[in-house]
């Protein structure tokens, strides 16, 4: 008696897309392609004012991009349609008609007014605004869902713990109606690091300002699918297709997650560092337009160069937003020593000796490439009894002004010969030292 998992996300479009929002629909998503069922995207637009057709575009792009698809719903139809509240009025209808024809329901004849002077009363005494009567044709959230999830054959009903006090009041009403009960699920809180509920105060709580920031798709369904939920194992990297075949609803905690932004920005590096050169090079080409590194109608010789350039930054960054930084020397050779300590390395003795040599060495190669500068370095150190350090150091804060940095064999073919000399020489100078 195997029964087809139907799953739902039932999105309000009254704004931009939440995080945890993203997190529902990727917990039902996840069960859904388990288990081998089907995901329902149904529109909950009966909030009139709030409601907004940007607000569902918003949403549906995000699920695109999260790569959370949906068997049936809004654009990609189904036999259960229509998948929008607003577009349902009739189905409501019908219902009520039953309800009151049964004795089951009773008609309501307050004005808008009426309600709100009733609200505002309640707020005043201090009580919780609710609805002393019934409402006004448009059903309420508790009624509608109650309807299109017994029609559109839901299965599971996984959702936020804020749902957690509707779910009763949903419960009498498929009783009124006489409808068979679906499986609840509710998905715990999310909490701030400071264990407050999450909120804009710890940081961005719509999936776009991640999204802007250049996190990427793995990274946050990897984040999201842990909040709340983990494999068995201990491995906190994967794929969503290591993600499908680990879930189950059991290993769901009971217990609030915590959004650790630390922990995103390291989750997205880990996966970052798995993209395709082409899928980082796409990644960085907006964050290189907007730091002015380029205007994207480079081509040939240039966007090569360009592409290198930024490849540079895979192994570094954790999203996006830190490609320009990270790549920054590469369009500027206006830089100053990070300290004193850096600027006391190109004093030692040895430095002048390093430096004429190598570049006397780089001018004579036939081409600058990360094996013929590793060659290089060795046969100055070699030539002149150095340690690696000793060689190495100096360069490094003579090209950089910094003692740390990404290699060097790396970072000179990058700059090309004739700025590589141009860097070296203006340090030297800057430190008062003549070669
Ligand atoms: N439309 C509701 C919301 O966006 C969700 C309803 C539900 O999942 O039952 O919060």
């Amino acid at each position: 008696m195997s029964q087809e998992i139907r799953v739902r996300f039932a999105p309000s479009p009254t704004g931009p897309f939440h995080i945890g929002g993203a997190r529902s629909a990727l917990f039902n998503w996840l069960l859904a392609r388990k288990l081998g069922g089907k995901m329902v995207l149904r529109i909950e637009d009966t909030d009139r004012k709030r409601s907004t057709p940007e607000s569902e575009e918003n949403i549906k792009n995000a699920l695109k991009w999260l790569g959370l698809d949906w068997d049936e719903g809004v654009d990609v139809g189904g036999s259960y349609g229509p998948y929008r509240q607003m577009e349902r009025l009739d189905i409501y209808k019908k219902y009520t008609d039953r309800l009151l024809a049964e004795g089951k329901a009773y008609y309501c004849y307050c004005t808008p007014e009426e309600l709100e002077e009733e609200r505002q009363g309640l707020l005043k005494d201090g009580k919780m605004p609710r609805y002393m009567g019934k409402s006004d044709g448009i059903p309420t959230y508790n009624y509608a869902v109650v309807i299109d999830d017994s029609l559109m054959h839901v299965t599971h009903v996984i959702r936020a713990e804020e749902h957690l006090s509707n779910t009763p009041r949903q419960l009498l009403v498929y009783d009124a109606l006489g409808f068979e009960k679906p499986v609840f699920g509710h998905i715990s809180l999310i909490l701030g690091t400071d264990h407050t509920k999450m909120s804009k105060r710890h940081g961005a709580t719509s999936l776009d300002a991640y999204r802007q920031k250049g996190y990427i798709p793995a990274g946050l369904n990897n984040f999201l699918a842990l909040l709340g939920w983990a494999p068995s194992g201990e491995k906190e990297i994967f794929t969503m297709e290591e993600a499908i075949r680990e879930f189950s609803l059991e290993r769901v905690a009971k217990n609030p997650a915590v959004f650790d932004f630390k922990k995103l920005d390291w989750i997205n590096g880990q996966h970052i560092r798995k993209m395709t050169a082409e899928a980082f090079w796409e990644l960085a080409v907006p964050f290189m337009e907007e730091a002015g590194y380029m205007t994207g109608s480079e081509e040939g010789a240039q966007l090569e160069w360009l592409k290198r350039v930024a490849a540079t930054a895979q192994t570094q960054v954790d999203y996006g937003a830190q490609i320009p930084e990270k790549v920054a020397m590469y369009f500027s050779d206006d830089f100053a020593f990070e300290n004193e300590d850096a600027a006391a390395v190109l004093r030692e003795e040895t430095a002048p000796v390093v430096m004429k040599a190598l570049l006397e060495e780089l001018k004579a190669l036939p081409e600058l490439n990360r094996d013929t500068v590793k060659a290089t370095f060795k046969k100055v150190q070699k030539a002149n009894k150095l340690k690696g350090q000793q060689v190495y150091m100096p360069v490094r804060v003579a090209l950089t002004g910094n003692q740390h940095g990404p290699e060097l064999a790396e970072m000179i073919p990058l700059f090309g010969l004739e700025r590589t000399e141009k860097r070296i020489l203006q340090s030297l100078e800057k430190a008062g030292i003549a070669l």
